[in-house]
């Protein structure tokens, strides 16, 4: 199944649900990143839920950024997601491996860490980011967000996210939020029926991997309940807005010195964009030019 967002609502408008396939994103990150099979995991599910929180926003331009950085292995992490279904991330130590937990999964708790913070930026399109911090629950990503949606965003949601890696790459990834809605909130009963039935669902990837389509899970949860999958399919993509003309004017930023010691030493530059693996040469003939366009911006 092509990688996609879909939205559902259950309870006369007061759960709303949505889904979201990411096979092809994390295995394009791992490949663009060199990622080990823990921080495919890692940066595979925060990048489903970042395309999840975007999901809800209003303006086209909406973007959401999560970072987590935790005591770890792994390092930091970010990843930058929109409601245009465009989302890219990095980890700060790709090659870091461990052993599998206790239940024989991959150890995302102990690569990520477990004291730490969870940060979230909302950018809602209008030049003031809405931002809040809390601290990790467990280092596992659903956990952290989960908490995260309870005490900042106050909406009593479920958070599902799962990414399975083998030796021939990314298999299944995607996640599924559920979030109960102020005016059902109150309805005590609808929360437990839900909670109960998340906590019996075997999981995502599993779902996903015995060829359960979105709307499939989304009748396994919530069939009984006056489900409703809205129509529109959203299309989700890696995709990174960097490109050679930004990378020259970062380095244009650097001033003439640094752009002469660069012809002079190393012939050209080389420029690595974090967000996405691409590599940028710039000679020493593009070099010269960003000290001829900075000498006639000084004049
Ligand atoms: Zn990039």
């Amino acid at each position: 199944m092509a990688d996609q967002l879909i939205r559902a609502t259950a309870a006369e408008g007061g759960i709303r649900a949505v889904g979201v396939i990411t096979t092809r994103i994390a295995e394009e990150a791992r490949r663009r990143h060199k990622l080990s099979y823990v921080a495919t995991a890692a940066l595979g599910r925060t990048m489903s839920a970042g395309l999840l929180l975007a999901s809800s926003m209003k303006r086209a331009e909406s973007r959401v950024n999560i970072r987590i950085k935790g005591n770890g292995p792994l390092g930091g992490l970010l990843i930058d997601a929109g409601l245009d279904g465009t989302v890219r991330g990095y980890v700060d130590n790709p090659g870091v491996e461990l052993p599998p937990n206790e239940q024989g999964k991959l150890d995302v708790g102990k690569a990520v860490g477990r004291d730490g913070y969870l940060y979230v930026v909302r950018d809602v399109g209008y030049g003031y980011p809405y931002s809040s911090t809390v601290e990790l629950v467990s280092g596992e990503i659903g956990d952290d967000l989960t908490h995260y949606l309870a005490t900042s965003e106050q909406t009593p949601s479920a958070l599902i996210l799962g990414v399975f890696v083998g030796a021939e790459g990314v298999t299944a990834a995607g996640g599924l939020l559920i979030q109960v809605l102020p005016k059902a909130a109150r309805d005590e009963t609808l929360v437990e029926i839900l909670e109960s039935r998340i906590a019996k669902l075997s999981g995502f990837t599993p779902l996903l991997q015995s060829g359960k389509s979105l709307p499939e899970i989304f009748q396994l949860l919530l069939g009984d309940m006056g489900l409703v999958i809205l129509p529109d399919t959203h299309m989700v993509r890696f995709h990174c807005g960097c490109s050679f003309n930004r990378v020259l004017g970062a380095l244009k930023m650097l001033g003439e010195e640094e752009l002469q010691d660069m012809i002079d030493k190393d012939e050209g530059a080389e420029a690595t964009c974090h967000f996405c693996g691409e590599v940028y040469h710039a000679t020493s003939e593009e070099l010269a030019k960003l000290i001829d366009d900075l000498r006639a911006e000084s004049v």
